[in-house]
């Protein structure tokens, strides 16, 4: 009898134990599917603060992978998360368009999925969430607009480069820009849509476009913070110089520091800790039969859109420093 007991609380002392390493996930599986490994947001903060907050919930496993913008890559992917026993997909699609068919596999085995930053057109998508992006084009615009009338050269031209032509908020990006451009008196010279928001592939146009434009360039719309370290190296390297007032967006460390040393004008803060954080309740939500909160619709999607902010060297400490995003000691000390 007393080697029994004896063995009860030898078991009960090692099933203790292993509470500890239990494999995790026992309330089911989450996909996040991410598009793009160059650049910094998404392994920086999307992944990350989605992953932590998901566990806060409860025990649910997320199946994780990133296309590096591949479209077919990303569909692979998404089939593999289901599967593997994803009960919700949170995509952010290479390719808004093509991403329909992984929104219908999905939805045909009862998993809803959601569109997480960029837009899914076609498809029964449960959920929205991103930022208003007409309204980050206009931002970037404005203070292109604004920093070239304080030059001086309020019809100097300037060069459009936007994102990736598969990117639906690219296309929101540049809407936004040109209803503030086209009515002000900058002159747009050339406008190229950078294939995978490349940084690589927007230099080489660039360098391009100084070849044919020279000092004729005043400013250079860069549409996100990739495209504009791209601008920016071919505007360095051909010396022009003062070097353009260039834009950009998602508030990346590098850019800020190109801020602070005066080669990039501007980029858009966008508050992607709150972003992940809202797609991470409602993947819990849709997986636990829970309402999503939802504030408007897109296209009858229930989405919410969060509001973007322009910042120059001016409000980098009101905005980026004060939500807690970058750290001035972060953005002042070099990689
Ligand atoms: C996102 C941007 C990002 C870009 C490139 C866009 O859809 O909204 O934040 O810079 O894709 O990945």
């Amino acid at each position: 009898m007393r080697r029994l007991i004896g063995l009860a609380v030898a078991a009960g002392l090692v099933a203790a134990a292993l509470v500890g390493c239990a494999p995790t996930g026992g309330d089911g599986a989450i996909a996040l599917l991410l598009p793009d490994k160059k650049t910094a947001r998404y392994e920086t903060f999307d992944r990350p603060v989605f992953t932590e907050r998901v566990a806060e919930l409860g025990d649910y496993e997320v199946l994780y992978s990133n296309a590096d913008q591949d479209a077919a890559k990303q569909q692979q992917q998404a089939e593999s998360a289901l599967a593997a026993g994803a009960a919700v997909l949170v995509l952010d699609p290479v390719d808004g368009k093509a991403a329909a068919t992984i929104v219908n596999t999905a939805n045909a085995q009862g998993v809803p999925v959601i569109a997480y930053d960029r837009f899914i057109s076609g498809g029964e998508v449960a959920f929205y969430v991103s930022f208003d992006n007409v309204r980050v084009g206009e931002l970037q615009a404005e203070a292109l607009v604004t920093a070239l009338e304080e030059r001086g050269e309020p019809d100097g031209g300037i060069l459009m480069v936007n994102g990736s032509p598969t990117d639906n908020n690219a296309k929101l990006f540049q809407q936004g820009a040109r209803s503030i451009l086209d009515e002000s008196g900058l002159r747009v010279l050339a406008e190229y849509d950078t294939p995978d928001w490349s940084p690589d592939k927007a230099q080489t146009w660039v360098a391009g476009q100084i070849a044919q434009f020279g000092h004729d360039i005043a400013g250079v719309y860069a549409a996100n913070d990739g495209t504009a370290s791209g601008a920016i190296a071919a505007l360095r390297a051909a010396d022009v110089s003062p070097l353009p007032v260039v834009t950009g967006q998602d508030a990346e460390l590098s850019a800020l520091q190109r801020i602070v040393a005066g080669d990039q004008y501007m980029t858009v803060y966008k508050a992607l800790k709150p972003q992940a954080t809202i797609a991470a309740d409602a993947a819990v939500a849709l997986l636990t039969g829970g309402a999503v909160d939802a504030e408007t619709e897109v296209d009858g999607v229930p989405a919410t859109l969060l509001d973007p902010v322009a910042v120059t060297v001016h409000d980098i400490v009101d905005t980026v420093v004060a939500d807690g995003f970058w750290t001035v000691e972060d953005i002042c000390t070099p990689d």
